[in-house]
């Protein structure tokens, strides 16, 4: 059994470190693109196109990414009450304004380098209106040109052939073409076909790894520790070869764990015992981020599935980028993401979770300022309740904005929570007994 942690000795699994790595060389790289003469285009988290970014020789940045770290990094507060000075009210959505109080105070990233401006905004709309508002905004700052891929919302829980014809259509009619110009070379389709190789390749071992919390214990937290896994797959990385390294040493990782019946790594540790198995539904709080994570693993609690983590692509549903179907495997990809999902859909993903994960109970985490996630979480919760007959909990935070953040409050309604499932298991235990009496 591994000894608890030092409270400052955070406990890093090899892939973490990797994972770290990876993502030094990625700021290098950004913050030398200038001078290397390497074109910059933003795009967002769900529905990104990166096999097709990096196939036309442009480095992708993504805002939110800044925003979550610069949140953990305790930067976001400075940022948002810039970007509030300078006309943001108070419900816009934090991602949004931490992204404009940096670039406000002169781009600086989050590990201390500065952030290259874009020659494109690649504006990827798959179900989040804001996404529009928040490259409107940049695209005035910047004054660069803005492509707008438009994905149809799932608004009947399908995609239609039409759907699927109309997103392919814009990625080679418009897309492409804005790639093009931009980079000032033609795209190279064999090696798009080759990155979306790669892709496959670690959306295999990213999948396998997130479903390994089916056993138990659970070898890994699906949840705190699913940010993790999901980094390299729904950012900068997918499509390449450190991609497929990085997953396949986190599968090797995860394997060892099951084989030694080890919980997940905390930053204070290996777990030693699973009381609950929870299932998740919203983004975490970055800015407690680990004081978050603590209220549940010091009751034993473990996230063995979440919505958030399928925010950059739905892979456990069976989707893979297809190098075969290069640009209908990219439609079918965005039109999939769970920000594009309507909400029988999101409940319906949450109950097979709650299933196939044989969960205790799941937690809302409703987030004050991202309207994707939190309309409707209220209503998914009475539905998930009845569908499942297991005990749903709601506690409400922020992204990155520290005043919509209650450690007290929050842990409160979890113990209170915790209880309720342990009482409610108790007394489902007796009854089975007094059945099979
Ligand atoms: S409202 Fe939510 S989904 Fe939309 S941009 Fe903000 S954080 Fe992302």
């Amino acid at each position: 059994m591994a000894e608890k942690k030092a409270p400052e000795e955070v406990q890093k699994d090899k892939s973490m470190l990797q994972q770290k790595t990876m993502l030094a060389d990625h700021a290098e790289r950004l913050a030398h693109a200038k001078e290397a003469g390497t074109k910059v285009v933003y795009t967002f988290v769900p529905g990104n196109l990166t096999e097709l970014i990096l196939a036309a020789g442009a480095i992708p940045v993504y805002p939110e990414i800044n925003a979550l770290q610069s949140g953990m990094r305790k930067l976001s507060a400075e940022y948002i009450q810039e970007a509030e000075r300078f006309g943001h009210s108070e419900d816009v959505c934090t991602y949004v304004k931490c992204d404009i109080g940096m670039m406000l105070k002169g781009n600086i990233g989050p590990t201390g380098e500065k952030l290259p401006e874009p020659d494109l905004l690649l504006l990827s709309y798959t179900g989040c209106f804001v996404f529009m508002k928040w490259f409107e905004n940049l695209k005035r700052h910047y004054n660069c040109p803005c492509v707008m891929l438009h994905v149809p919302y799932q608004a009947d829980g399908e995609v239609t052939p039409a759907m699927l014809q109309y997103v392919t259509d814009q990625l080679e009619q418009e897309v492409i073409p804005a790639l093009e110009k931009v980079t000032g070379n033609k795209l190279d389709r064999e090696e798009l076909r080759a990155k979306m190789a790669l892709s496959r390749a670690a959306e295999d071992n990213l999948v396998w790894a997130l479903q390994s919390a089916k056993q138990r214990p659970s070898p890994i937290d699906a949840y705190f520790a699913g940010v993790y896994y999901i980094g390299p797959m729904f950012t900068a990385f997918r499509g390449t070869a450190a991609a497929v390294e990085y997953y396949r040493l986190l599968r090797e990782e995860i394997e060892g764990k099951i084989a030694r019946g080890e919980g997940p790594t905390t930053p204070e540790g290996i777990m030693e015992k699973e009381r609950f198995r929870l299932v998740m539904e919203g983004p975490p709080n970055w800015t407690s981020f680990r004081d978050f994570w603590k209220i549940f693993h010091e009751e034993g609690a473990v996230i063995v599935a979440s919505s958030y983590t399928k925010v950059g692509g739905l892979y456990d549903l069976g989707f893979r980028h297809d190098p075969d179907r290069p640009l209908e495997s990219l439609a079918e990809y965005c039109l999939g993401c769970y920000t594009n999902l309507n909400l029988p859909s999101r409940v319906s993903l949450l109950k097979k979770y709650i299933e196939d994960y044989s969960a205790d109970g799941f937690v809302i985490n409703s987030i004050k300022s991202c309207n994707s996630f939190s309309a409707g979480q209220l209503l998914m919760m009475r539905e998930l309740e009845e569908q499942t007959g297991v005990p749903g909990g709601f506690i409400e935070s922020d992204l990155v904005d520290p005043r919509y953040y209650s450690q007290a409050n929050i842990k409160n309604r979890l113990e209170s929570y915790f209880q309720m499932v342990a009482q409610r298991r108790a007394s489902k235990g007796a009854m089975n007994a007094e059945t099979s009496a």
